[in-house]
């Protein structure tokens, strides 16, 4: 990565100058914009890599053999000609030829059905009787919502019925969003709105294009690293510890290293560190973006002597409370370069809103859990817990009122961008920073910025 100026006050060689803090993948997506816009751009990451949760881990095999661990994602979804999709194309990233898919199960009432993500499995799943299939049908007539602040739960049983909002959506949303869906507002999967106003969710879908999970060779991690790559303006170890506004307009920025001048300054860190930088300058902002819940997971990661039948991996969601508050799991294909050849590589996911019983604190009661659902899976031959502290957070009914208030409370020159704003999943990051930079662009005037 690129290395800053050392020691001393950088002075003001580059008025122009925009900083953007945090490196992970809206700090890297923001910079992107911007630069391709014209604008000279440096970005701050307070740790020694980019990429934030988009990172792919080094994991090696139970002999020592090359294998990886994905942080966060382990593949993007990606629609025709969405903003993910054409970052993937400007990047020129080397991506896996689509895969077909191995089984994929909700568990709901002690029993594992198929799951309910594909028309197919929707049909099929158990927990849904003739009628609640029926009323999935009547879907492309329903009328566009008109009440504000509907939570997911309410958007689906409008447009799928109840019975579908009962019984089969929560383990979807906990799989997703690690929350139950009367929590969460529409925010929280901007996609839907964009179905919806396409028609719904099946003619939303057929008129946006089939959406694939697209996997760059070396895996998510890889997203990161290429667009760090091209800005090669990416300081690492660089932690922003104050931000401070200059009389005559623009910003200073203190970290480790010199201080910095900017005109503007793109905040694009955990809902948290952006908090308590704004609590000096804009304490109405600052209050708002601290008080966005923030859920922890956590994801123990395992590799098994591999399954007959699931060497195209595996989905597991399962119905909460069930799980106990184990959420689902998830495994690679036995081809896909980051697992280990022979080995079956599992996921799980464990917490979000969701209690935990104090079983599954440890990996013995954690398997004796997955057990229960998956009894073919084998005794595992290597286990690592990854941590991932207020990753994902619990955008609320209510939320977009709320962003265009901490908007309204930010100084001039200042943004704030990242999953808080947007929602964690990375298309919708993707879709999100996109529309933002093009309505900061007409700002961005010969220096004089935002
Ligand atoms: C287990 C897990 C599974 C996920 N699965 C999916 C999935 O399947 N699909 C999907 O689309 N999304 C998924 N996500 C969500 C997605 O990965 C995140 O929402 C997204 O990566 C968030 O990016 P971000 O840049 O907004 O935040 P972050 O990744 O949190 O980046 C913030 C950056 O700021 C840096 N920083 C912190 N403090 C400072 C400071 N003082 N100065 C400078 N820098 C600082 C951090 O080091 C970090 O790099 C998953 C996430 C997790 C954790």
């Amino acid at each position: 990565m690129a290395g800053g100026p050392r020691g001393g006050v950088d002075g003001n060689r580059d008025s122009a100058r925009i900083i953007v803090l945090g490196g992970g993948i809206s700090g890297l997506l923001a910079a992107w914009h911007l630069r391709q816009r014209g604008c000279p751009v440096e970005v701050w990451e307070a740790s020694d890599a980019p990429g934030g949760w988009a990172q792919t881990l080094p994991w090696p095999g139970p002999a020592g053999e090359g294998g990886y661990l994905e942080r966060g994602p382990q593949g993007l979804l990606v629609n025709r000609d969405s903003a993910v999709d054409r970052l993937l194309r400007d990047l020129a990233l080397d991506l896996r030829p689509p895969q077909p898919k191995g089984p994929r199960w909700l568990g709901r009432a002690g029993r594992r059905g198929p799951s309910p993500a594909t028309l197919s499995g929707l049909l099929r799943t158990p927990g849904l009787g003739l009628a609640g299939k029926l009323r999935l049908l009547a879907e492309p007539f329903i009328p566009k919502g008109t009440t504000p602040d509907e939570t997911l739960q309410t958007f689906f049983a409008r447009r799928l019925g109840a019975g579908f909002a009962r019984e089969l959506l929560p383990a979807m949303v906990a799989g997703v969003l690690a929350a139950p869906p009367e929590c969460l507002g529409l925010e929280a999967l901007p996609r839907l709105q964009r179905l919806e106003a396409r028609g719904g969710l099946l003619l939303g879908s057929l008129r946006a294009g089939p959406a694939r999970t697209r996997l760059p060779v070396g895996g998510t991690g890889a997203l990161a690293r290429a667009l760090a790559e091209r800005l090669g303006c990416v300081i690492t170890r660089r932690p922003v510890r104050t931000l401070e506004r200059r009389p005559e307009g623009g910003w200073r920025v203190h970290g480790e290293g010199p201080v910095r001048e900017a005109a503007a300054v793109v905040l694009a860190l955990p809902a948290q560190v952006a908090a308590e930088l704004l609590r000096p300058l804009a304490p109405e902002a600052s209050r708002i973006l601290g008080a966005i819940p923030r859920l922890d997971l956590r994801v123990w990661h395992s590799r098994h002597a591999m399954v007959p039948g699931w060497e195209r991996g595996i989905g597991l969601l399962l119905h909460p409370p069930e799980g106990h508050g184990l959420l689902g799991a998830v495994s690679f294909a036995a081809d896909d370069p980051r697992g280990v050849p022979g080995l079956l590589q599992l996921r799980a996911y464990v917490g979000g809103a969701y209690p935990v019983a104090p079983a599954l604190e440890a990996w013995p009661g954690l398997f004796r859990e997955l057990r229960r659902w998956l009894p073919e899976l084998g005794e595992a031959v290597q286990v690592r817990e990854e941590a991932c502290p207020g990753a994902f957070p619990l955008l609320e009914p209510g939320h977009g009122a709320r962003v265009a208030r901490l908007e309204a409370d930010l100084p001039p020159g200042l943004h704030w961008l990242g999953a808080a704003r947007f929602g964690p999943g990375i298309p919708d990051l993707a879709e999100g920073i996109a529309a933002w930079a093009e309505s900061a662009s007409g700002l961005l005037v010969a220096g004089r910025h935002l």
